[in-house]
């Protein structure tokens, strides 16, 4: 029989494992769906965690004029997707900056198998991934409507998030612009590349033991989809 004083030990030693365990739980989500799904907000809101949008992060490059700008300009004004490779070091070597440490949410990445590989491969652990499934004829319109602020990255809808003055950035009264890539042809062809490249994706993670998977229907309006997936959160 073990005496009392070593059981009280035992337990003692295994809840402050447990517990040390979920204080360092982190928070990793991909958020899976087609151009201008618009849920990362809310999400570093809810569990505050950054999103690292691999849009933003190369349209970084451009304005920099990085070695890497001239890579991938005309990729990305045509709406193709720009190679594995630069993508996948850019979203690295963000994911090892410091705030990362408690999670992050990855907006735009995978976009491609090759680039799910490579984030196992490299131990980023993932824990969940949001999928959110939205009809062509509604992101065709979501995009056409969008109106960025290049130098903040906030982003508008003439409809559904209009600025308090048409064509203005709220908070420095810029200039707002549509992207190049925002043209209806440009955005169709995202489309088909988003179904040829990215919607594989959605069977390889949903074979992912340890991740876990969530469909969302991303039709309704934004508000609603945020409240569909803080659910889970
Ligand atoms: P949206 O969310 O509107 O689709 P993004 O801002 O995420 O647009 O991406 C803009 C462009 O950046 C894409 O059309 C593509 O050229 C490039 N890009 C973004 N993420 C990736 C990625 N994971 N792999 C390859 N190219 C990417």
């Amino acid at each position: 029989m073990k005496k009392p004083q070593t059981t009280r030990f035992i337990i003692f030693s295994f809840l402050s494992i447990f517990f040390a365990g979920l204080c360092h739980a982190k928070t990793s989500i991909i958020l899976l769906g087609p151009p201008a799904s618009a849920q990362a907000k809310f999400l570093v809101k809810k569990l505050g965690v950054p999103s690292i949008s691999t849009g933003d992060l190369l349209r970084a490059e451009l304005s920099s004029k990085s070695e890497i700008s001239l890579k991938i300009k005309d990729t990305m004004s045509q709406g193709k997707l720009v190679a594995d490779e630069i993508v996948i070091d850019l979203v690295k070597k963000r994911i090892a900056e410091k705030d990362c440490q408690n999670g992050f949410i990855l907006d735009g990445f995978p976009r491609t198998i090759p680039q799910a590989v490579a984030l196992k491969t490299s131990n980023i652990e993932i824990n969940y991934v949001v999928n959110i499934a939205v009809p062509d004829s509604e992101v065709i319109g979501r995009i056409s409507g969008r109106r960025v602020h290049p130098a903040s990255g906030h982003t508008y809808h003439v409809k559904f998030n209009p600025p308090k003055v048409e064509g203005k950035d709220d908070q420095t009264g810029e200039d707002l612009i549509t992207r190049k890539d925002d043209s209806e042809e440009v955005i169709k062809k995202r489309l088909e590349i988003y179904k040829s490249q990215t919607n594989p994706l959605i069977d390889w993670y949903k074979k992912e033991k340890n991740i876990k998977f969530i469909d969302v229907d991303g039709s309704k309006d934004i508000k609603k989809v945020s409240e569909e997936i803080g659910k889970f959160f």
